[in-house]
């Protein structure tokens, strides 16, 4: 590997290093969320982003918009991700700084990647990050009902962090961070990367939609969904969303699943019929304008986040908020689209 042009920055170790995440020549805005958590890991500091497969001008318009320093690694095998270049290219930056912290998000890449870094580091590996207190990370185990606090015992530590956990970074006053390119090769790659399909069940109805109810599995069965159906059916412009689990059921189908391997949404109303509220789904709907959350336990997750809390049996309450609908002075009745 040589490093063909850098802007004259001989040192880049600094204490903490995030992977930005790029998909389809794009980088992913929830890499401006890893700089925001980088920040408030360690105050009064910016990290090194490193930039995988990307061009200089895209290295360039990070630097200046978030005052962070860039790496960017360039080279042919680096385009798509592929998970032995991306961890050999990473590991050749980062091998001889032996970072602090090594940062990446919670997806499908960054948990690719993380425990393989983390043995070539000899780091501390610590996933599904949502939040840090002084130095310790907690994490939702057991689907969002218990959450651990975590502490690592190694000089270098990977994290990967739940998208939605942290805002996005707004720009940077501050000057622009320093670039250097880095050319990589790799003779042999184990795999090649043959390109990434669009999901088919992509539903614009649930991005375009004012009013959204949405199904968890507090729901039941699927037959209930007709009492969501009906409740849709009260506001124009409406949709129906769904937790994971509802369609990993089969209740409904995944184009309808909100949240971080879902669809994001932000409507104006949005309704958790029996919802938990996992990060996970919170991540898909948190910026929604008012949220109301309708669940049988008080201690649900879903009402940290939710303008109205109704601790109540879905099934027994959503018939008698219809009826009452119905009672009041007339309103403009609207088709669901499910
Ligand atoms: C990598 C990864 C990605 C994920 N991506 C997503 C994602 O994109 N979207 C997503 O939603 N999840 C996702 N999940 C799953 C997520 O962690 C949670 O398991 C899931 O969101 C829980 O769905 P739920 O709230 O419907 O079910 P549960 O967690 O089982 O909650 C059901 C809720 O219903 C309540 N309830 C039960 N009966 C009633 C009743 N009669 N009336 C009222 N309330 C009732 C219960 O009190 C409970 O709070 C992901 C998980 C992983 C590991």
């Amino acid at each position: 590997m040589k490093r063909p042009s850098s802007s004259g920055k001989e040192n880049m170790s600094a204490g903490t290093y995030i992977i930005a995440e790029r998909i389809r020549g794009r980088i992913m805005d929830e890499t401006f969320e890893l700089i925001t958590f980088a920040r408030e890991l360690i105050p009064g500091t910016l990290p090194v982003v490193i930039i995988l497969g990307g061009t200089a001008g895209e290295a360039l318009a990070l630097a200046e918009k978030s005052g962070c320093d860039v790496i960017a690694v360039m080279g042919e095998s680096l385009a798509d991700y592929n998970a032995h270049a991306y961890h050999k290219a990473i590991l050749a930056i980062l091998s001889p700084l032996q970072p602090a912290w090594i940062c990446l998000l919670h997806t499908s890449t960054g948990y690719d990647l993380a425990p393989g870094l983390a043995v070539g580091l000899k780091a501390a590996c610590i996933t599904a990050v949502e939040a840090v207190h002084g130095g310790t990370f907690t994490r939702s185990v057991f689907s969002g009902k218990f959450t651990a606090d975590i502490i690592p015992a190694s000089a270098s530590t990977v994290l990967t962090i739940q998208p939605g956990a942290y805002s996005r970074s707004t720009e940077s006053n501050g000057p622009a961070g320093r670039v250097t390119l880095v050319d990589f090769s790799l003779a042999t790659p184990r795999m090649k990367a043959l390109g990434i399909r669009e999901p088919v069940y992509r539903d614009s109805a649930l991005k375009d939609a004012e009013v959204i109810i949405s199904a968890g599995r507090g729901i039941g069965r699927k037959e209930n969904l007709s009492l969501l159906k009906g409740l849709a059916s009260l506001f124009p412009g409406s949709a129906l969303g769904a937790s994971r689990p509802v369609c990993d059921l089969g209740w409904m189908e995944y184009k309808h699943q909100i949240g971080t391997t879902g669809q994001t949404v932000s409507p104006k109303l949005y309704l958790a019929c029996g919802i938990s509220g996992a990060i996970q789904h919170i991540s898909g709907m948190k910026t929604s304008q008012t949220i109301v959350a309708i669940n049988l336990d008080p201690q649900a997750a879903i009402f940290r986040i939710a303008h109205f809390c109704i601790v109540e049996d879905v099934v027994t309450f959503i018939p008698v908020l219809i009826e009452e609908t119905h009672r009041a002075p007339r309103r403009d009745h609207g088709a669901v689209s499910p």
